[in-house]
Parts: structure tokens; C-alpha cells; sequence
């Protein structure tokens, strides 16, 4: 029997550590291993461009709960998937990258794309290694060792450098036994740090649990469910936490955001970092001396100080072992329920109320204002016509869609409008605040929720900028038979687009600004402009997908009825009013909180 060949060992491998995806873009030395997959039974996604399909796979692993693979060639192909490799770190999602190198006989010789890719992604991963000669063993040995790195502790990127020699030829030998790894070790608390949570929460007066991505990774939402309905108590998720909890839960704190944190005495911190997203637990935002039991699966993540310095209180453990065993420890106790806390307990649950009538208020008024004939949609009014026609096709509590969205007005209007009662069916652009990734998602939710068999439906809502960082994914979709629904929200650029002067607006009012550039007008070209009105709904028909232009709320009706049970990917370009809006920028949140203190 002849020796076979690195690639076909390198299939395998992958195969029986059940791997059935893989996302990549090949060519030399990987277009063999791709090939040995397909023949393997594996779906290779192959995207347009590393980045995107880097992207993927990280998305790929936060939603199925195991590692996401992505194949890249060697050199400048690592090198466009290290986005995906810092953003995967940066979520500290599951995510395995093989990349291809020259041959090991030819470096330092200037070879065909060289490039020491363990030197440089070294930093940027979990582990970053090269099987140390070409056997099977050694290969094998190699990959299943990156599995296991990438998925165990906190999820992470991990790289395997394959040399070509090693990928295109008959490897040493046959013998390597198939590679095996388990579902990742899952820890509990220990008895003391629970009686000091449980000690800590009843004697809160106003108690608060943040939910966040890492409850929905750790599929904690039972546990979570009782401990919330049990205990009585109220809950915050972070952008990617939703759902675990469902939205429309009265304890659902998220209309009254700035209050449940500002106010809160005891945060139980469920999968969340105290990062920029939760304003790193810091005044004004929270209490000076809030206390904070952090639950988290890695160490180094835990103890991070309030503003008087105190370290939060430390549980390491998973997430679902160890609600399950604060649940234990709590049965029978209801927060709010304690006469000796007077009325602060009472105010926080007024003060919640108050604040989540008044942003329900503003935001009612913002979605129903209909829109003036001859005018622009606003994003509040575009995305209210959008859910209301998608709930009544099908209903929240089905949770049939999957959302993603991205684009810096896109992403942070629609996160209130959307209402989610499932949990991991909403991607944005995280914990790196990454712009680009939609596209990739999309193609990740679908992989991970309609292969083999077709169960959601995947529904981005992308900025007209946001879709152009990797709008030819809109042909793998296509060539995947992926029936993708997107909305490109179209204001022309960037954050508040093209800001049109009262000149322009009586043009726009006549349409006579349509796909004219800001330059064509002899206007200084603002760093946010795109075009006006760019046709991105072409890119959907290009592929032999459905496209659907749309200027109106009749139009965007239809388009979001018709597109929903299109089966190709479809493309609903809206126009959206350009120029307002409300910006985002963390240093502008920042000058803000200044100038209130
Ligand atoms: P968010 O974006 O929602 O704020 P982060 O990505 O900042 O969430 O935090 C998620 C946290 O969840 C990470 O610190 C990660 O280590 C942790 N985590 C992931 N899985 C588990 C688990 N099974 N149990 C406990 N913590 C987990
Ligand atoms: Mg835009």
C-alpha cells in the first residue's frame, strides 16, 4: 500500500473529529485538502476572501458550540484571515485556522508566498504550532492538539502551519490512529464562593443580573430562566446576550438600560467582560461601591475592580453548573421580598419603570411617525416596518429568524427594535466592534442552523458601508444555495452618510440626486460620503438572486414580505434618509459622561 498523501491524512483528521463545515478560500498548497474534504462528505465554503471566511468560522463556533474551521493558503492568505483570527480572540470564540507555507526545505530562500506565520500569529492565538515532521502521526497529532486548544477554557483561535511538502506529499505513515477529543471539561464553584453569592444577592436591595454572550455560549438558558423567575430577579443583556432571557420577559431591564446600572447594589455578571461594553463597571455608569459576583471560566478574566477599587467577587466555574447551583442555594428566596430594606428596594422598581416607559415612549414615537410623502424613511421607521411585517409572518416566539447586523447606526437602532426570545440568534459586530463581519455571519447562521436540513431563516440588516466590506459574499450565498435576506440600510456611508444640505434636500425631494457622487456636485467630499443611492440590490441580481429597490413604506413592505419566503439570497436596498441620526463614537459617549459630572 502506498503512502497517502499529507492532504488526504489532513481530511481525514478533520473528519473524524466530526468537523462537516469548512470555510476557507483555497489554492496552493490547500486546494488538496479541500478536495479530500469534499470527497470526505465535508461542505467546503469557499468565500471571496480570507477575511470574510476567517470571520465565519469563528461565528461558526460561537453558534454550534464547537470549533469553527477555516482553511487559508499560505503568506498574504494568513495574513487577510488574521482578521478573523483577532476578532475570534477579541469574542473568544472557538476557532481552528489552517493555513498553508512553503516548503520547509526552501525557506529563508525566498519561496512561493513564505512567510513565518507561527512567528506572527503567536500573539494573536491560543496556540499557534507546525507538526514537527511530515507523518501522519505528527500531522494529526498537530491538528488535534489545535482542536482541542481552541475549544477548552475560554474559546479561542488557534493555527496550524501546514508546509507544502508536507500538504502534497506521500506522508511518512499510515498508522495514525483516528484523532479523538471531548466536549470540554465543565467546572463548578465551590461550596464557600456560592454561600458568599448567595449571602451577597439577599441582602441586595437592588439586585441585577447582566446576561452576555458567554451565558448564550455556554447554552445556560434554562438554568438562567429559573434562577430570573425564581428569584424574582431583574436582567440586563449585553448586545449578544439576548435571548437567553427573552426580551419580552417583564424582568427585562434593557428599556431602562442607564438606570439598571447606575442604581443596581449587586450585579450577578453571568459571561460578560467589564470591558467598554459594560463601561468597565466604572462611575458614573454604576454605584461607586456596587459589588460584583463575576462568574466566568477564565481565571484571568476574574476580580476586576469597581470604582472604590474592590475586587468583584470570583466565581470560576461554567455558567450553567454554577447557576444551577445558585439556584440550589436560593430556593425559596424572592428578591424585593425582604421588609428590613424599606423602600429602596420599592424606588429601584419604580425608577426601572419609569425608565423604560419613557425610552418606550420616545421610541414608540420614533417608529410609528409615519413617514412624509416624498421624503426619506428614517432608520427607526424602515426597521419598524421591517419587524412588524417579519412578526407577522412569524411570530417572535417561533424563532425562526436570525439576525445580523452591523453598520454604526444600523446595528445600534435596530438593537432595541428587534425583540429576541431565543438565545445565539443575533450576531453584531462585538466585543471588537469589527465591521465587515455581516456578510461572513450571515453565512455562518446559515451553515450552523440549515445544514443539513433547512430551519431558519437569516436575516441581516447591514449599513450601506458595512455591506460593502465583502458584498461578493452575496455569490457564495448564492452558489450555496443560501437564502439569505438582506437589508442594506442605504444613507450613503458611513455612520450619518452623506450630510445633505437644505440644497440637496429639495433635489433628493425631486429626485434628482440619485447615484450622483457629492463630488460630481462640486461639494467637498465628506470622509463618511458613499454615493447616493448606489444600486446594491444589483448585487443580488448579478448572482441570479432577487433584488429589491426601495424608497417607500409601501415598497419596503412588500420587499420584507416577498423577501422573507424568497429561497435565493435577496437584496433590499433602502433609502434611507442621509444625515441624521445620532453618533456612536465611544469618545463622544465619553465627552458626554464629562460634561455631565
Ligand atoms: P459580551 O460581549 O456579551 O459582553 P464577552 O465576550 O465580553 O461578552 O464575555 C463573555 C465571557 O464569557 C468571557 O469572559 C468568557 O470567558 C466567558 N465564558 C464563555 N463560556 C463560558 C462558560 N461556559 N461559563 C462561564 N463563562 C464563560
Ligand atoms: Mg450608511
Amino acid at each position: 500500500m502506498t503512502n497517502p498523501i499529507g492532504a488526504k491524512v489532513i481530511a481525514q483528521a478533520l473528519h473524524d473529529l466530526g468537523v462537516t463545515v469548512i470555510f476557507g478560500l483555497v489554492g496552493l498548497p490547500v486546494t488538496d485538502i479541500a478536495e479530500q474534504a469534499i470527497d470526505l462528505g465535508i461542505r467546503f465554503i469557499g468565500f471571496r476572501n480570507e477575511q470574510a471566511a476567517s470571520y465565519a468560522a469563528s461565528a461558526y463556533g460561537y453558534l454550534t458550540g464547537t470549533p469553527g474551521i477555516c482553511l487559508l493558503v499560505g503568506g498574504p492568505g494568513v495574513i487577510h484571515g488574521m482578521a478573523g483570527i483577532a476578532n475570534a480572540s477579541a469574542n473568544a470564540w472557538p476557532a481552528l485556522f489552517l493555513g498553508g507555507s512553503s516548503e520547509t526545505y526552501l525557506w529563508a530562500k525566498g519561496g512561493f508566498q513564505e512567510m513565518d506565520a507561527i512567528s506572527l500569529l503567536t500573539p494573536h492565538t491560543k496556540r499557534a504550532i507546525r507538526p514537527h515532521l511530515n507523518s501522519a502521526e505528527a500531522i494529526v497529532s498537530a491538528i488535534q492538539d489545535a482542536f482541542r486548544v481552541c475549544w477548552y477554557g475560554r474559546p479561542g483561535p488557534t493555527f496550524v502551519d501546514l508546509p507544502t511538502d508536507f500538504i502534497m506529499s506521500p506522508v511518512r505513515s499510515t498508522a495514525a490512529r483516528p484523532p479523538a477529543v471531548m466536549p470540554p471539561p465543565r467546572a463548578a464553584a465551590t461550596a464557600e464562593t456560592i454561600a458568599a453569592a448567595t449571602h451577597l444577592l439577599q441582602t441586595a436591595s437592588a439586585p441585577l443580573v447582566i446576561i452576555g454572550k458567554g451565558a448564550a455560549y455556554a447554552r445556560a438558558e434554562q438554568k438562567i430562566r429559573a434562577l430570573v423567575d425564581d428569584c424574582n430577579l431583574p436582567f440586563l443583556p449585553t448586545p449578544m446576550g439576548k435571548g437567553v432571557m427573552p426580551d419580552s420577559h417583564a424582568l427585562n431591564t434593557s428599556s431602562a438600560r442607564s438606570v439598571a446600572l447606575r442604581d443596581a447594589d449587586v450585579v450577578l455578571l453571568l459571561g460578560a467582560r467589564l470591558n467598554w461594553i459594560l463601561h468597565f463597571a466604572a462611575t458614573p455608569k454604576y454605584r461607586k461601591d456596587v459589588k460584583i459576583i463575576q462568574v466566568d471560566i477564565a481565571p484571568e478574566e476574574l476580580g476586576r475592580s469597581n470604582s472604590n477599587g474592590d475586587p468583584a467577587m470570583s466565581i470560576f466555574g461554567d455558567i450553567g453548573i454554577v447557576v444551577q447551583q445558585l439556584n440550589e442555594a436560593l430556593k425559596g428566596w424572592r428578591a424585593f421580598s425582604n421588609p428590613s430594606l424599606g423602600t429602596t428596594a420599592s424606588t429601584y422598581l419604580s425608577k426601572l419603570r419609569d425608565g423604560a416607559a419613557k425610552n418606550e415612549r420616545k421610541a414608540r414615537l420614533a417608529a410609528t411617525a409615519e413617514t412624509v410623502p416624498g421624503t426619506p424613511l428614517t432608520f427607526e421607521r424602515a426597521f419598524h416596518i421591517i419587524k412588524e411585517t417579519l412578526h407577522s409572518i412569524s411570530a417572535p416566539s417561533n424563532g425562526e429568524v436570525v439576525y445580523i447586523g452591523e453598520g454604526s447606526q444600523t446595528m445600534d437602532i435596530s438593537r432595541s427594535i428587534f425583540p429576541l426570545e431565543h438565545p445565539r440568534q443575533k450576531l453584531d459586530a462585538g466585543t471588537y466592534a469589527t465591521m465587515g463581519v455581516g456578510l461572513a455571519y450571515c453565512i455562518a447562521a446559515w451553515s450552523a442552523y440549515n445544514l443539513p436540513k433547512r430551519q431558519k431563516k437569516v436575516v441581516a440588516l447591514e449599513g450601506d458601508s458595512a455591506l460593502g466590506f465583502a458584498a461578493m459574499e452575496i455569490e457564495t450565498m448564492r452558489r450555496h444555495d443560501m437564502d439569505v435576506l438582506i437589508f442594506c440600510m442605504n444613507n450613503s456611508g458611513i455612520y450619518h452618510g452623506d450630510t445633505a444640505d437644505t440644497a440637496e434636500w429639495k433635489q433628493m425631494q425631486k429626485g434628482l440626486l440619485d447615484q450622483s457622487s457629492p463630488a460630481e456636485r462640486g461639494k467637498r467630499l465628506q470622509s463618511s460620503s458613499l454615493l447616493h443611492e448606489a444600486r446594491y440590490e444589483q448585487l443580488a441580481e448579478m448572482v441570479g438572486g432577487r433584488g429589491i429597490f426601495v424608497r417607500t413604506e409601501q415598497e419596503l413592505e412588500k420587499a420584507a414580505r416577498e423577501g422573507y419566503v424568497e429561497d435565493r439570497v435577496t437584496v433590499v436596498n433602502v433609502i434611507i434618509e442621509p444625515g441624521v441620526g445620532k453618533s456612536i463614537s465611544f469618545a463622544w459617549q465619553q465627552a458626554k459622561e464629562k460634561a455631565k459630572m
